[in-house]
C-alpha cells in the first residue's frame, strides 16, 4: 500500500457505505476507464468472475440455441487457471494454444492453424482467450486478424498487465472484452478484486446485471436470468482508487528490477530473460528468466532451491494448461516451448518494495550457484 489508500478507505467508511455498491465503487470504475482509455467497465470480486461474465454474455448472444457439440474456447496453454476456468463453468470445449519466441505469448500462426482445424471440423469457436503473459501484451492485432474474419470474439486476459501497454494503448484495449485483477499478487491490488472492461456498452451492463443476482429494475426481486454475488465492495473499490494512483511508480520501480537482474546476471552462461515485444511496452509485474541447463551447467531446480536455503522465494513459470491433470486429454496446438519454459524458467522475486540491497542479495545467490559456492 501507498498510503493514499487509507484515505479513501476512511472515506468509504465515513459515507457508510459498506456494501457492494457506492460511491467508491462509481469513482473506481470512471478512474479505471480514464486511465485505460477502454469506455465501459464493472468492477468485481475477482478476474475470474470477469472471464466469466465475459463468457456469459458471449455465450448468451451467440450461442443461445442448443447444437449438438459444446462451442470450442481456444486459450492460451501458458497462464493461470484463472483464465480457462469459467470455459469450464460454461461448458465449453477447451483447446490450447502454444507461445512463441519473441513474447512468449499466444502463438498467432498456432492459434491460425487452430481456428482453421475447429472450422474445418464445423465447431463453433465461443472464445479466443489470449494471456498478457507476466505482464506483456500478446499481439491484438495480429490475434484479431485471425479471429474478426469470422467474427470470433477476443476476451483478452490481461489480469497481469496493468499499466502495460500496447502499441501505445493500455494493456486490455481492443477486444471484445477484457479482464483485470486486483488480487493480492498482482502489480496492484485492492487485496481481492477484478474489473471486466469493454467498448461494447450492453455487454457491460449486461456483466453489471449479471453480477449481483440478475435482479431486474423491479421494486420487488424479479429474476428472468441467474446470476452471481460478483460485485466488488466499496471499501475494496477506495483501495483500488488509491493503488491506480501509484499503478505508474509501480511499473517503473518493476521495470528497473528487471533491468537490474538483466544487468547483474545476463553475463551468465545460459541465462536469459523474458523478451520484450516491439510492439508494447510490458509492466514486468515479474522479471522471468530460463535457464538452459546445457550452457549453464545447472538446471533451473538447483538454482530455485539453492535460493531457498538463502530463504529467497523464487518460483517456476506457470504449469501448462495442457499438462495440468485436470485437463487430461485437452488439444494443444504446439506444446513444445511452454513445457521448455516450464522446465527451464524462474520467476524471480519482484516486489516494488525490494530494495538495492535485497536485489543485490538475491543476484550474489544466483551468481554463487554458477560458481558452484553453494553447490
Ligand atoms: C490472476 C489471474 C487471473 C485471475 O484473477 P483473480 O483476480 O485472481 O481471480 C486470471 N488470469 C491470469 C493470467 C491471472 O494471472
Amino acid at each position: 500500500m501507498s498510503g493514499k489508500e487509507q484515505e479513501y478507505v476512511t472515506e468509504a467508511f465515513l459515507s457508510n457505505y459498506i456494501a457492494p455498491i457506492g460511491p467508491m465503487v462509481d469513482a473506481f470504475e470512471r478512474e479505471f476507464s480514464e486511465y485505460t482509455g477502454i469506455s465501459h467497465c464493472v468492477a468485481l470480486s475477482s478476474g475470474t468472475a470477469a472471464m466469466h461474465l465475459a463468457l456469459r454474455h458471449l455465450f448468451s448472444s451467440e450461442y443461445g440455441s442448443q447444437t449438438s457439440s459444446p462451442p470450442v474456447v481456444l486459450a492460451s496453454t501458458l497462464t493461470f487457471i484463472g483464465s480457462v476456468s469459467s470455459a469450464v463453468f460454461m461448458d465449453a470445449e477447451l483447446r490450447f494454444v502454444d507461445c512463441d519466441t519473441f513474447s512468449w505469448n499466444m502463438d498467432v500462426s498456432l492459434l491460425k492453424e487452430a481456428v482453421d482445424e475447429c472450422l474445418r471440423e464445423g465447431r463453433e469457436i465461443a472464445a479466443v482467450i489470449p494471456t498478457d503473459l507476466y505482464g506483456q501484451c500478446a499481439d491484438y492485432d495480429a490475434i484479431r486478424a485471425v479471429c474478426d474474419p469470422h467474427g470470433i470474439p477476443v476476451v483478452l486476459d490481461a489480469a497481469e498487465a496493468m499499466g502495460a501497454a500496447y502499441k501505445g494503448r493500455h494493456a486490455g484495449c481492443g477486444g471484445a472484452a477484457s479482464i483485470f485483477s486486483f488480487n493480492g499478487n498482482k502489480i496492484i491490488t485492492t487485496s481481492g478484486g477484478g474489473m471486466l472492461a469493454s467498448e461494447d456498452k450492453a455487454l457491460i451492463d449486461h456483466a453489471r446485471k449479471l453480477s449481483t443476482q440478475a435482479r431486474e429494475n423491479f421494486p420487488h426481486y424479479e429474476h428472468t436470468e441467474v446470476g452471481y454475488n460478483y460485485r466488488m465492495s466499496n471499501v475494496v473499490a477506495a483501495i483500488g482508487r488509491g493503488q491506480l494512483e501509484v499503478l505508474d511508480e509501480r511499473v517503473a520501480r518493476r521495470r528497473e528490477i528487471f533491468d537490474f537482474y538483466r544487468d547483474d546476471l545476463s553475463g551468465l552462461p545460459g541465462v536469459s530473460f523474458m523478451p520484450e515485444a516491439e510492439y508494447g511496452r510490458a509492466n514486468r509485474w515479474l522479471t522471468v528468466v530460463e535457464i538452459d541447463s546445457e550452457q549453464a551447467g545447472v538446471d533451473r531446480e538447483t538454482i530455485r532451491l539453492a535460493l531457498e536455503q538463502e530463504n529467497i522465494e523464487s518460483r517456476p513459470l506457470w504449469k501448462p494448461m495442457h499438462l495440468q491433470p485436470v485437463f487430461k486429454g485437452c488439444k494443444v496446438y504446439g506444446g513444445t516451448l511452454s513445457e521448455r519454459l516450464f522446465d527451464q524458467g524462474l520467476c524471480l522475486p519482484s516486489g516494488t518494495s525490494m530494495s538495492g540491497d535485497d536485489l543485490s542479495r538475491v543476484c550474489g545467490s544466483v551468481k554463487a550457484v554458477f560458481d558452484g559456492v553453494i553447490l
